[in-house]
């Protein structure tokens, strides 16, 4: 037979397909076969579940040496073409080892080997459960028993459903374990979304836009929805997808950070009536597999989902909006290191269908997208409804005393406010008490013992951390080389929050970051508290910029503009301009007008002076400028290749003779071997080779002749390495 020797990719961290000969029996399989079907088959000791990427007549692997595979999961391919496509591009692309790629667009239960389609589970009480609760005769499980007593009543239920009554699953387990219930597997029933009448009718400017979107459906376009906060993306992204479904298409929409946008998801539960599907890693594994197969098979029409979501198979993929497309989180930065946003891009591009990248801060790869015409930029310049604009200013932070970090025309402005009846955001990305604890008499600060970093001080919780590594320690009171008393220096979130309650006893406080909301449930409790009212200020890091809608926020103090103006990574002054931008945003959004205050050490600097005159439209002009002058991209191409290992020698050694091994290579700028910022973390030493180049196939081209050289370098002991395409953190 030809055809025989079958490719197939394998979850390993090898860059290469692995040949398998046909299972020895085919009978299981009557249909053709087809690249992107599950495959099983034997490796080394283990049997392995794959992706069909290819086959040939012969194979490169000596006849006695290869194997047959086991068999064929299912009779259609688990990724249609298109997406199949894609997941090869961005293996080639970022240079990852295509199993693992596969692997990662596919739900833990689909790569175990569950079946495509995921059922529903239902549970219900069986003959033995009912005389149980008539005749007991188990009476020390009193959970048990309201359990059994409240499924008597129920509708079969699943999983999800008692644990939501507030039964956990092991007592569920337990109750099953005795025969009391039994479980039925139903497939979910299509249902057609009612699109709910929207309350708003559209402004000129988003009429332009829907219009727009709406008329490339069909062919790949790709649009840059540029609006500041408040201006009514959102309604655009609402409209254009009503008009996706009406016409049987499905809609895919990236969002950053779902657990963050709790009001996004809302507001399109409330315009579609069914057929949504979320998808993101917060999903337990059922959930997800469902989530998943709902929208392969076009059960879901809406597909809402964080990065890893760009790879969900869709057959009627219509259009693709990518919600705050600068932000960082589309960008995975671990394993297989991709950009959900640009992968967005293309597969919009692929499947000839329009992606709509959405901001009030676009970044200035897309800005300059659009500067080249490559796309197509729809404005939204007005804030929708009662919506104010917002007034910023400057405080000199040399000029002003400051108590805690607050400067007296800040804390000036907020008693005015607050009088007002306006709420307060008070924004500084630090979270913790202090970032240092430090001794006055002989200069010593508690460092952290893995990582060239300083342990911050969290009092809540009464422990040090390392923000690096999550090393954690008691607070020492005394310092640990001269035994005098120690003192938390400069403020983190908690602090200023207790020096507002000392300033504003009256005005009760909310504090909004990731250890304030750690726990389930308290995100939702937080911000409910500034919607209601009963929380007046605000005091927060960035999870306050994601997009939540404040109306009665009329002030917004950031404490600290300055983290960031000087770092050393060519994207930090762009960060700051979005950072400072999304939280001011914050400001004015309904009835009040808005004021900014932002507070600085250097009030005379171009970046921020630009900002507060010409807005982020402004700064990214000038901030492009300054890109092209300096060859940074969007102006060239990078790639890094970092190392760690816990010898600094290895590292060094290593990053050497990678660079040796591209001797010669002409195309390309090689700078480095460079330390990384935090030059030692979790006790790895850790450092990276710069390759520039001044286009994408030129750095390509490179790449695909050297990483197969480094790959084969001796391998050292202990260390690791990792090559990121486009890089969005070059350190
Ligand atoms: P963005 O996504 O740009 O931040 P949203 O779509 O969330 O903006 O709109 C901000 C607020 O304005 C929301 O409460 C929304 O319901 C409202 N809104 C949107 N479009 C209009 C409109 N044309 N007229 C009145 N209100 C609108
Ligand atoms: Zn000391
Ligand atoms: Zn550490």
């Amino acid at each position: 037979m030809t055809n025989s020797i079958l490719h197939v990719a394998l979850d390993t961290p090898l860059r290469r397909a692995f040949d398998y000969r046909l299972p020895q029996d085919r009978a299981g399989i009557s249909v053709p076969l087809q690249t992107g079907m599950r495959v099983r088959v034997p490796f080394g000791r283990r049997s392995l579940i794959g992706i069909l990427v290819g086959w040939a007549a012969g194979s490169e692997v000596p006849a006695g040496k290869l194997k047959a595979a086991l068999e064929f999961l299912d009779a259609e391919p688990v990724f249609d073409a298109v997406t199949f496509d894609l997941l090869r591009w961005a293996a080639d692309y970022y240079h990852h080892p295509i199993g693992e790629v596969f692997a990662a667009a596919m739900p833990a239960a689909v790569r175990q080997g569950r079946p495509l389609s995921s059922r529903i589970e239902e549970w219900s009480l069986s003959e033995a459960g009912r005389a149980e609760i008539l005749s007991p005769s188990d009476r020390r499980g009193p959970k048990r028993r309201a359990l059994l007593q409240w499924m008597q009543d129920q509708p079969p239920l699943t999983g999800e459903d008692i644990v939501a009554a507030g039964f956990a699953l092991d007592q569920l387990k337990a109750v099953a374990g005795r025969g009391w219930a039994e479980a039925h597997e139903r497939a979910p029933v299509p249902q057609t979304p009612r699109v709910a009448a929207s309350e708003v009718a559209l402004t000129q400017a988003q009429t332009e836009a829907v219009d727009t979107i709406t008329g490339s459906l069909g062919r790949f376009e790709a649009h840059l929805l540029f609006g500041v906060t408040g201006s009514g993306k959102t309604e655009v992204y609402l409209r254009a997808i009503a008009e996706v479904i009406a016409r049987g298409g499905q809609a895919l929409v990236l969002v950053p950070e779902i657990a963050l946008t709790p009001q996004l998801l809302e507001r399109f539960r409330k315009r579609f009536s069914a057929g949504i599907a979320v998808i993101h890693s917060g999903l337990t594994g059922t959930d997800r597999h469902e989530a998943w197969s709902a929208a392969r098979s076009g059960l879901a029409r809406i597909v809402i989902g964080t990065r890893s979501a760009v790879f969900t198979p869709l057959t009627d993929l219509a259009l693709i909006v990518v919600d705050e497309e600068h932000d960082t989180s589309f960008k995975q930065q671990e394993g297989f290191r991709y950009s959900a946003r640009d992968i967005a891009v293309l597969r919009a591009q692929r499947a000839a269908v329009p992606v709509v990248l959405g901001s009030a801060t676009p970044s200035l790869e897309s800005l300059e997208n659009v500067a080249s015409q490559r796309y197509r930029q729809l404005r939204l310049p007005e804030r929708t409804g009662a919506a104010h604009d917002t007034r910023m200013t400057l405080v000199d932070l040399r000029a002003h005393a400051n108590e805690q970090g607050l400067s007296q025309p800040a804390i000036h402005a907020m008693a005015a406010h607050l009088k007002n009846g306006g709420q307060v955001i008070v924004f500084l990305n630090r979270r913790g008490y202090a970032p240092t604890l430090f001794c006055c008499a002989c200069g010593w600060v508690a460092a952290c013992a893995h990582c060239d970093a300083r342990m911050t001080i969290h009092r809540r919780v009464g422990r040090l951390r390392c923000h690096h590594c999550g090393a954690e320690g008691l607070i020492p009171t005394l310092c640990g080389a001269c035994q005098q008393p120690l003192m938390p220096v400069g403020q983190g979130t908690e602090r200023v929050e207790d020096a507002l309650a000392q300033l504003f006893p009256d005005f009760p406080l909310a504090r909004l970051d990731r250890d304030s909301v750690s726990v389930r449930g308290a995100m939702e409790e937080v911000l409910e508290s500034v919607h209601n009212g009963s929380a007046r200020i605000l005091v927060g890091t960035q999870m306050l910029t994601k997009g939540h809608h404040f109306p009665d926020v009329s002030l917004v103090v950031i404490l600290d503009a300055d983290q960031g103006l000087f770092a050393t990574d060519y994207r930090a002054t762009e960060r700051l301009a979005q950072m400072i931008t999304q939280v001011a945003g914050r400001a004015g959004r309904e009835a009040r007008a808005g004021e900014v205050i932002i507070q600085t050490q250097f009030p005379d600097h171009p970046l921020l002076n630009r900002l507060i005159h010409s807005g982020y439209e402004g700064f990214a002009v000038d901030a492009l400028e300054e890109r092209r002058a300096a060859s940074w991209p969007p102006y060239s191409r990078l790639a890094l290749l970092r190392a760690d290992a816990r010898d600094p020698k290895r590292v060094d050694e290593f990053l050497r003779d990678a660079l040796r091994s591209a001797a010669g290579a002409r195309e390309v700028k090689l700078l480095g071997p460079a330390t990384a910022l935090i030059a030692r973390r979790a006790d790895r030493h850790r450092a990276h080779v710069l390759i520039e180049a001044a286009t994408r196939p030129q750095l390509q081209k490179f790449l695909n002749v050297w990483l197969p050289r480094v790959d084969s370098l001796p391998i050292k002991q202990g260390l690791r390495w990792s090559i990121d395409v486009d890089p969005t953190e070059v350190d």
